[in-house]
């Protein structure tokens, strides 16, 4: 393995032990180490979490301002009636608000997360 040591505030990768280069965290771990490669998972996933739960409410927020938006288009109205009659409670505006929420998180997921420990393989190996 090259570069086995590891900073766990930051995932950058050195080839010695002691303070991290790139973050100036005091010190790095050895990912030779299963211990320290379950925590690099853990810490991978409880911030994946964390990340996942804001990226939601961003998603949801941005779908209820766009929809919200329309209704105050002048001519939205009516044209829900004539291009389509529209569904009883709304359903069709919850529908559509639910589907840009899934659309803006999808495209932050795809664009905007990276791992901290990119380089650790699910089955806790390293690339
Ligand atoms: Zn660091």
């Amino acid at each position: 393995m090259t570069d086995p040591w590891v900073c766990i505030d930051c995932g950058a990768r050195q080839d010695a032990r002691g303070k991290c280069r790139a973050c100036g965290h005091e010190d790095t771990l050895d990912a030779q180490d299963d211990k320290v490669r379950e925590l690099m998972r853990d810490v991978d996933l409880r911030l994946s979490l964390r990340r996942e739960g804001r990226i939601r409410v961003v998603g949801v927020a941005v779908g209820m301002i766009v929809v919200i938006g329309l209704w105050m288009v002048p001519g939205y109205w009516d044209l829900r009636g004539r291009v389509y009659p529209g569904l009883p409670l709304l359903a069709d505006q919850w529908m559509l608000m639910a589907a840009i929420a899934f659309g803006t998180i999808k495209l932050i997921e795809a664009n905007l997360v990276h791992k901290r420990f990119p380089y650790l393989r699910d089955d806790l190996t390293m690339s």
